[in-house]
């Protein structure tokens, strides 16, 4: 019997081991079955090659628990190992740099067990002792039993194992009691273990007899051995990938497409890409993308291996080129993981682009379930925005869809302003808008529907990317002024008329959070009486706002509507004539005063024209001030009596409140208020 010392240069690892790395204490199963699978696989090469001439048809990793010995065991019936090869693969741990590097990472398990390939002395993480106990394929190899309780001690004598072949031997210890039981011990070979290429064994397949579960003679197969994204395409039928989907994730709905990747140069890659029907919100999605390596699951934490938006999409990526076992500051910086990120973008964007151009129709159907996706794609990697330029579908308001080059023809005769900017129309609610949208189609304008949460930061990119190319909403003006265009509308309204309207009808309006600002327009006696519209620019910032967040300023102004009055508009006139009759006589002395009050005002400031400040007499400035304040206090007096009128309007009331219902903004108590105003009305 020999008796050793752990070869490593730091006696603190094995205390790390234990220790430190609490919080991945679990994939030491994934690491003791994994070689246990490399070890069967590299026995069948060896085979294949003719250098072992035993029968390798049934290779199997076997997984016990003995919850009296407080046991779990690992057994393979693989290459196996002389005691030559486990003086030099299990008791030699060589490393440089180690204690630097244990000091780096103690806290992070993954990294120390991946940089130093401790893959097998995991198991100590979990016990007091492990034993191995194996046999090489090599002729005449002596079994032998290696032992050690944890300490760098360790003891190797020759061992019992008919069999080529390897048990470890587990010894659990009291903490760890949890991977005594079955069912905790099944789930983690179902995690990590589900699509290995050599069969995992876990005891027998269970029946339902007389009101319990029993064995079978069955043995229980934990895994797949050959799961869909080794096999090649032209093996694999869509139902294949469909149901290979539903052992990923169970229950989910059937994806919308799939893509296979398999890549052999620069790195090697394999994978299965799934799209699922995503709602329209970029919600965190609980069924992720899994990494696997050689078919060992690794994370499904993705985040650093694809780009952001993929983490949308579903599936399978395999790569023995991304490192297994690294933390996510090593990953970041991996080369292969950047260009193994850049190779999946560049895949998605071509199938896409494929599936678009194969199956138009199809692509279109899909198109809703598929928008959040690219949209994101586009907003957040620009390799990918290049690319999903020739596929991005606009949907207008007739659910009618149209690359970004096919609309740009189609409304380029009629939708350019003077400054020949394309204005691109939208609406991002048919209901809502339904006035809006109607007058613009009127026009002979066609309406896109942009109504996705990201919607408004794409609109941004859009018009940064190409200044002539615009968008505008179509309540963000009427129809008339949507696109600016040569034709001014001249005003048959005298400025003091409008200022006299102006406080009639912002009488009407409520004068809560919200502001409205009233303007006059001629739009024609056909077209509404009033409109209201939110400017552009101001509502962007607001939704901005809402999806980015850092934008507070703007989320907290309050929402700014502009009251468009039609002067042309007979119910409009009425108004008008109306004040004029009801308030002619008692503001004509008011208009009187005011007009001579304005004349002095303006033979005052004539004589100050051309003098200093000092040079004006005292006695004019006085005067001044005292004739500007008095033409404020008239001025206010007028403009009181014209609101009062305007607040006891039915008519004008009636029609604000209309313009409000045409927005969909009447709502509660106001609603309720011009219903019964209504019925006196028409009564
Ligand atoms: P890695 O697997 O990363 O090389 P490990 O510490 O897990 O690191 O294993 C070290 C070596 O021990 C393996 O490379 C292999 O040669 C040998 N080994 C481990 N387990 C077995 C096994 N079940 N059968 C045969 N050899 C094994």
């Amino acid at each position: 019997m020999a008796k050793g010392k752990i070869g490593v240069s730091s006696e603190n690892l094995f205390p790390i081991i234990k220790k430190f790395l609490y919080s991945d204490h679990e994939i030491f199963l994934r690491e003791i079955v994994s070689n246990a699978v490399d070890a069967s696989q590299k026995l069948k090469t060896l085979a294949s090659k003719g250098e072992f001439s035993g029968d390798v048809s049934n290779m199997k990793v076997a997984v016990k628990i003995d919850k009296d010995a407080k046991t779990l065991t690992v057994s393979d019936n693989g290459i196996g190992m002389t005691s030559d090869e486990v003086k030099k693969y299990i008791n030699q741990i060589a490393f440089s740099g180690a204690n630097e590097f244990l000091d780096k990472y103690k806290n992070d398990a993954a990294a120390i067990i991946g940089h130093f390939g401790l893959g097998f002395y995991s198991s100590f993480m979990v016990s007091d002792k492990v034993e191995i106990i194996s046999k090489s394929y090599a002729e005449d190899a002596e079994p032998i039993h290696w032992s050690c309780d944890g300490s760098p001690e360790y003891t190797l004598k020759k061992g019992e194992r008919e069999q080529v072949g390897t048990d470890i031997v587990m010894h659990i210890n009291d903490d760890s009691k949890e991977f005594l039981e079955e069912h905790r011990v099944k789930e983690l070979l179902e995690k990590y273990c589900r699509f290995l290429p050599v069969p995992v064994q876990f005891g027998k397949e269970k029946e339902w007899k007389d009101g319990n579960y029993v064995d079978t003679e069955k043995d229980l197969i934990i895994n797949d051995t050959q799961p869909a994204w080794t096999r090649k395409p032209a093996d694999l039928k869509e139902e294949d990938y469909k149901g290979f989907y539903q052992k990923l994730y169970p229950g989910n709905e059937e994806p919308l497409f799939n893509i296979h990747l398999n890549v052999d140069y620069p790195f090697n890659l394999t994978g299965i890409m799934y799209f699922p029907k995503l709602k329209n919100t970029v919600e965190v999605q609980k069924n992720k993308i899994q990494l696997y390596c050689n078919q060992v699951f690794v994370t499904d934490h993705v985040e650093e291996i694809v780009p952001d938006f993929l983490t949308l999409l579903h599936g399978v990526i395999d790569s023995p080129d991304i490192p297994l076992n690294v933390s996510r500051s090593y990953l970041q910086s991996d080369h292969n993981v950047k260009k193994i990120s850049n190779h999946i973008t560049k895949k998605v964007a071509d199938r896409l682009d494929e599936i678009f151009k194969n199956d138009r129709q199809d692509f279109e159907k899909k198109w809703d379930d598929l928008k959040i996706f690219i949209e994101y794609g586009i907003l957040s990697n620009e390799k990918f925005a290049e690319k999903a330029k020739k596929f991005f579908l606009y949907k207008n308001t007739d659910g009618k869809y149209f690359t970004i080059e096919e609309y740009e023809n189609i409304i380029k005769e009629n939708q350019k302003d003077k400054e020949d900017n394309l204005i691109h129309l939208y609406s991002n609610n048919k209901e809502d808008q339904y006035s809006f949208i109607r007058a613009a189609k009127e026009k002979g304008y066609d309406v896109l529907l942009l109504d996705s949460v990201l919607s408004a930061p794409l609109i941004n990119k859009f018009e940064q990317e190409n200044p002539k190319s615009r968008f505008s909403r179509v309540d963000a003006d009427v129809v008339d002024k949507l696109i600016d265009k040569e034709n001014e509308n001249k005003l048959a309204l005298s400025e003091s008329e409008q200022d006299e309207l102006e406080a009639v009808f912002s009488a009407v309006t409520p004068k809560e959070e919200i502001g409205y600002y009233v303007t006059f327009e001629d739009l024609g006696e056909n077209a509404q009486p009033m409109v209201i519209t939110q400017n552009e620019f101001m509502r962007r910032m607001k939704d901005m706002s809402t999806i980015q967040g850092g934008m507070g300023m703007y989320g907290n102004l309050p929402d700014n509507f502009t009251v468009v009055v039609n002067v042309s508009h007979p119910l409009v006139k009425q108004v008008i004539e109306t004040k004029n009759n009801q308030l002619g006589v008692d503001l004509e002395p008011i208009n009187t005063e005011i007009k001579s009050k304005l004349e002095e005002k303006s033979a005052l400031e004539k004589l100050k024209e051309g003098k200093k400040e000092e040079e004006i007499p005292q006695e004019e400035k006085e005067k001044l001030a005292e004739i500007s304040s008095e033409l404020t206090r008239i001025e206010n007096e007028k403009r009181e009596k014209l609101k009062t009128f305007g607040s006891e309007n039915k008519l004008a009331k009636q029609l604000f409140d209309l313009a409000l219902l045409a927005n969909n903004m009447l709502k509660g108590e106001a609603l309720d208020r011009f219903v019964k105003r209504s019925v006196e009305l028409i009564k």
